[in-house]
């Protein structure tokens, strides 16, 4: 008689996580890449709102499809939703344990059968197995997820995802010590009602989860694609604004000093007029590969103009900066590059300007830098040129 009553309840949330499913689907088909990580995850909500909706239907006499069918349901659900995560952060799928793990518990199932009896013993299963299931997730997309989304991310995932698998694995363990005491889900008791409170929050959890990862990669991936030169892959003028306002801040507040040094490619026009423009942004290309090869991981380079790159040169005084630039000057000119079938030899007037308290800002250091390159150009090319700030 009992579960009468509260079949309508299970309806109602495995209705809505049915819901929940279907968007998930809808929202996989706008997707390229991510595509088949959401469709798990909408695989995950559909079987557990299959879980309810089984457990919905229960009744007496017990037939093996709603009572184990709705287990069965809840692994392969939990399952789906791991599967998701491996795809998502490129992780080789653990097929092999999950499959063991599901194989098992499947097999224990089928051997207790749908009795009343078994009831306590399919519960602290069902919950353990989903809890270790979740558990495992964490704990491979854990290192992956910290290094592609960083620490704040990874707790707006990791807080909710942990609550989930504790209370999992506390749902399996209070049966185990209130075991006359079967927490069966159709059954109409307090437990079972606020379990259903736990459902509509655990798949909010999900939904929100699953969202900020996906929002998460969008944005960075935004962020990066705009701070980098499509032509040669350096960072662009806006990346390079940035790290110049961060040595900005460095030389202010701890008195760090930096240089900066602007190299524009001599003649470039030549090149383009006479190998085509594709020839010339071959060249473009190689010079900003020669330009990264030379800088150090504490550098930073970019592409600011058409053929023209900064360097910033992080602690670096004067001499060893004049000292920088010249090596790079012989970098391109020693060797050729290679446009239209041709070995090209490119040559590159630089300009050299290290930050000086009477610099009122970083344009300062910029247009001290560029009168600089000027004078080189003036003075032949293919030199570099310092400014002293005299
Ligand atoms: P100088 O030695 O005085 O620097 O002469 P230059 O010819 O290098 O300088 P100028 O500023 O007159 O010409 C730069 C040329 O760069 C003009 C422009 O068409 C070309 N350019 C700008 N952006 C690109 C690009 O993305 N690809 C190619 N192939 N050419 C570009
Ligand atoms: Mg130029
Ligand atoms: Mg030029």
């Amino acid at each position: 008689m009992s579960s009468l009553q509260l079949s309508p309840m299970l309806w109602l949330v495995g209705f809505q996580l049915g819901l929940y499913a279907f968007a998930w689907v809808l929202v996989s088909q706008l997707l390229g890449e991510e595509r088949s990580a959401v469709m798990h995850w909408g695989l995950f909500l559909l079987l557990t709102s299959v879980t309810l909706m089984l457990a919905g239907a229960r009744t007496e006499p017990r037939s093996w499809l709603v009572y184990n069918g709705a287990n069965i349901a809840s692994l392969f659900a939990f399952a789906s939703m791991r599967r998701g995560v491996e795809r998502f952060m490129r992780l080789p799928p653990s097929d092999r344990e999950q499959a063991l793990l599901l194989g098992a518990a499947c097999a224990v199932f089928a051997w207790l059968g749908p009795g009343p009896e078994q009831a306590s013993w399919r519960v602290v299963l069902a919950y353990g197995v989903q809890g270790v299931i979740m558990l495992r997730t964490f704990q491979r997309a854990w290192a992956p997820m910290r290094a592609e989304f960083g620490r704040r991310t990874l707790i707006a995932i990791a807080v909710p995802g942990l609550m989930i698998g504790t209370m999992l694995m506390f749902l399996s363990l209070r049966q185990l010590f209130d075991w006359s005491n079967p927490n069966e889900m159709q059954r109409n008791t307090t437990a079972s009602v606020a379990l259903m409170y736990y459902y509509l929050g655990g798949a909010a959890l999900f939904n929100f989860g699953f969202m900020v990862l996906l929002t998460q990669r969008l944005v960075l991936g935004l962020r990066r694609a705009s701070r980098r030169d499509e032509l040669t892959g350096i960072a662009n003028r806006r990346a390079m604004d940035e790290a110049l306002e961060r040595a900005w801040q460095r030389f202010h507040r701890h008195g760090r000093g930096f240089a900066v040094v602007l190299v524009d490619i001599d003649h470039f026009k030549r090149i383009n007029d006479t190998l085509g423009h594709a020839a010339g942004d071959a060249v473009l290309v190689q010079v900003a590969q020669r330009l990264q090869q030379h800088a150090r991981a504490s550098d930073a380079v970019g592409r600011v103009g058409g053929e023209e790159f900064l360097l910033l040169l992080d602690e670096t005084a004067a001499a060893p900066a004049r000292l920088s630039a010249e090596r790079l000057r012989t970098l391109l000119d020693g060797a050729p590059v290679a446009a239209a079938g041709q070995a090209l030899t490119v040559t590159a007037s630089v300009g050299v300007a290290v930050i000086d308290v009477r610099d009122r800002d970083v344009d300062a250091l910029i247009r001290r830098a560029d009168r600089a390159l000027y004078r080189a150009k003036a003075d032949g090319r293919n030199r570099v040129a310092f400014d002293d700030g005299a």
